[in-house]
């Protein structure tokens, strides 16, 4: 018998006296009692935001991200323990990938982004800087920092681990406290992940509480600095999110709800078609993966009338041959739902269903099961057929979450989106297509109804990864029916716990605050050539001024001659001249980056490993044989990349003999933090 445990204010505690039974949907047996443990919600708010809250953000988002990538390693040599409880709830091993290697990923490529994309300080620069004043004195910069609240995740029964982890990753790299709380059904396997996250000891005290059971006052006492993310069905978010205390405090509430997910054949997709082909076979995955109870799953397949028979031969002939029955068991792909009650409301949907749409495929009252009872929470694979999908509604607006899906025609692309779209917001919608022209007037028709749209043929098929599978780097949610919510989208899902504010003042105090040069603060002199100095010597605002290079009409025909480039705009005078852009004969752009490596470089030997990019070149005012340039460089940014080097990004201004900027680009080294 499991008995998971709440973790509050750094503490296990039992389930209590009125623990609910948890009963196993494979045996009907009694296999867990949750719940009923008296937590002191206000104790464990005053700890995430007193202590796990302050310590988080005592770290930086590169230290936060660090501790990500060393969570997901440890949960990842431990994950065995995870699969071992996953069959309890009814799915297959390839479902617990989804749920368990999918949700360690996901913290994987959170610490990745984290560490690439983010800066290796406690604020988060968001866009270039604004220019509010005429001489430059008086700039603005959108900035973004961790609220100081906590982050209430609550997640639904189908994943309990990738649920958890999606959200609690973005939460963590933001720097905000969570307390998780996941669907009873299925909480004893997040509760098993909670506890070795506890045990690794990586998170800082307060950064994670569970909680096992009902919440009791919790979102009560919510308030303007707390995040309400929360998963599961439309009616559970309805309730939670009028809340009035999440009202009065405009608490953020972000929700995923179920959606009526369509899958669109293209109309040049005929029965010989690879692209038809890949549309069954990602239809019989999304019906059977985790027995349909996917919230991207395809409840709509949405094909040309007149293959409407072809697609229902093809999707029956191998919907036949997927092994239904004990998840445990060898070969069997679908197992059973989370519970009886899952099983029995989507007999109930099913009910509904069929008043708009026939049964073509599968039989609920005659399953064959391998190794298991067809009393417990089984169900076969089904399909339906509706026939007048324009007459219809129920099929648009009831989520049977089970192993279903129905098919219905459509007579041109924009009547395969006007369909689509019916779902009243979703979080996926697929389309298979090998023509780009259906692609884009399906995007433009109905993009503004779906989170996600997946496009797949036969070039992308072998790389693919698939209708229902949400991947970090993009966001997950949807309009409408799916929620209005937006989760995961690499960084974006990071920024969904913090606050956004535009900082306005002198480029000295810009520069202050966002540990980066901007353009008009201070600049100092570097004490030696900056190639000289190691990674830690380096400081934001050094600057050298090199010495000037006259550019020569020899020095055009030369770099012309020798890199091939002979536009005329360098070689020609006439031609130049004719050119709105030019005086006359003027110098490559490339030739100025040439030289002013040339001006800037100190050749030895030294800590500068290597140049490593250019971001944001702009050349903004020609020069004519005769001209001079410097540059000025200055160190505009650090950061940390290894325990042994950096990256330094500086600003390289180039000015010609009048003191006019001709150039302006961001060059990045990487720089050892110690001399060789
Ligand atoms: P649910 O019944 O709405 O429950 C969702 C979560 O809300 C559970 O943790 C539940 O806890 C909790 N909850 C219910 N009442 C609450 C209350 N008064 N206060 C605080 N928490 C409360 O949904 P479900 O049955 O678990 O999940 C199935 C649904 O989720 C489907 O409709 C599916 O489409 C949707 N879903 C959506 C996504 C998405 O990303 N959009 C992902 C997965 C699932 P208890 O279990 O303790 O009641």
């Amino acid at each position: 018998m499991l008995r998971p445990h709440s973790y509050a204010c750094g503490r296990w505690i039992a389930p209590g006296d009125t623990a609910t039974d948890i009963t196993g949907p494979v045996t009907g047996q009694v296999i867990a009692k949750a719940g009923g443990a008296a937590l002191d919600m206000q104790a464990m708010l005053d700890h995430a935001r007193g202590t796990g809250g302050p310590a988080l953000r005592a770290l930086g988002f590169h230290d936060r991200a660090r501790m990500l990538k060393a969570l997901a390693g440890y949960l990842d040599e431990r994950k065995e323990q995870l699969y071992a409880l996953n069959t309890l709830t009814g799915a297959t091993r390839r479902d617990g990938w989804v749920d368990i290697d999918g949700g360690i990923n996901t913290m994987g490529l959170f610490a990745s982004k984290g560490r690439r994309e983010m800066p290796d300080g406690q604020i988060y620069i968001e866009g270039d800087v604004e220019m509010l004043s005429r001489k430059g004195t008086f700039l603005g910069q959108h900035i973004a920092v961790p609220l100081q609240g906590v982050a209430v995740q609550i997640n639904a029964f189908n994943f309990p681990v990738w649920g958890m982890l999606e959200k609690l990753a973005p939460a963590l790299l933001a720097g905000v406290p969570s307390i998780v709380k996941p669907a009873t059904q299925t909480c004893y396997l997040t509760e098993a992940c909670v506890r070795m996250i506890i045990d690794s000891d990586i998170l800082p005290e307060g950064a994670l509480q569970l909680v096992i059971g009902r919440t009791g006052d919790l979102l009560d006492r919510l308030g303007a600095q707390d995040v309400v993310a929360f998963t599961g069905s439309a009616e559970t978010a309805l309730m939670l999110r009028g809340n009035p205390s999440l009202t009065r405090h405009s608490t953020r509430f972000m929700a995923e709800q179920d959606s009526l997910n369509a899958s669109i054949l293209g109309p040049d997709a005929g029965p010989e078609s690879a692209e038809f082909a890949l549309f069954i076979k990602e239809a019989v995955a999304e019906i059977t993966t985790k027995a349909g109870q996917k919230c991207t799953a395809t409840r709509r397949l949405i094909v040309p009338a007149e293959w409407m028979e072809a697609v229902g031969d093809a999707l029956g002939a191998k919907l036949s041959a997927v092994s239904t029955g004990n998840p445990a068991a060898d070969g069997v792909r679908m197992g059973a739902l989370a519970s009886h009650a899952q099983k029995a409301d989507v007999l109930a949907r099913l009910t509904q269903l069929r008043t708009e749409a026939r049964l073509i495929f599968g039989d609920p009252a005659s399953m064959t099961l391998v190794d298991a009872d067809p009393e417990q929470a089984f169900l076969p694979p089904m399909l339906l057929a509706c026939d007048d999908p324009d007459a219809a509604r129920i099929v648009h607006e009831i989520e049977a979450f089970g192993p279903l899906s129905t098919l219905m025609p459509y007579r041109d692309t924009a009547h395969a989106a006007a369909l689509a779209n019916r779902g009243g917001g979703s979080l996926v919608s697929s389309l298979f297509t090998a023509d780009p022209d259906v692609a884009r007037q399906i995007v433009l028709d109905s993009a503004a109804w779906h989170g996600r749209i997946y496009i797949n043929n036969a070039v992308s098929a072998s790389e693919s990864t698939g209708h229902g599978s949400p991947l970090p780097h993009m966001i997950h949610g949807g309009p409408g029916r799916a929620g209005g919510g937006e989760e995961l989208g690499g960084v974006r899902a990071v920024l969904h716990y913090m606050q956004r504010s535009a900082i306005q003042g002198s480029p000295d105090m810009l520069s202050a605050i966002t540990d980066t040069w901007v353009h008009g603060s201070a600049q100092s002199t570097s004490p030696a050539h900056p190639f000289q100095r190691t990674f830690t010597e380096i400081r934001i605002g050094e600057t050298i001024h090199t010495d000037a290079r006259t550019v020569t009409l020899e020095d055009i025909e030369h770099f012309a001659r020798f890199t091939g480039d002979t536009f005329y705009a360098h070689m020609d005078e006439d031609a130049a001249r004719a050119n709105p852009f030019f005086p006359g004969r003027v110098a490559h752009g490339y030739l100025l980056l040439s030289f002013a490596a040339g001006l800037f470089v100190q050749p030895d030997p030294g800590p500068v490993l290597a140049n490593t990019g250019l971001n944001a070149l702009s050349f903004q005012k020609p020069v004519s044989p005769g001209d001079s340039i410097r540059v000025a460089l200055t160190c505009k940014r650090k950061t940390r990349r290894t325990d042994s080097y950096g990256e330094v990004a500086w600003n390289a201004t180039l000015t010609n003999q009048d003191d006019e900027q001709v150039a302006q680009y961001e060059l990045l080294t990487m720089v050892a933090f110690e001399r060789a």
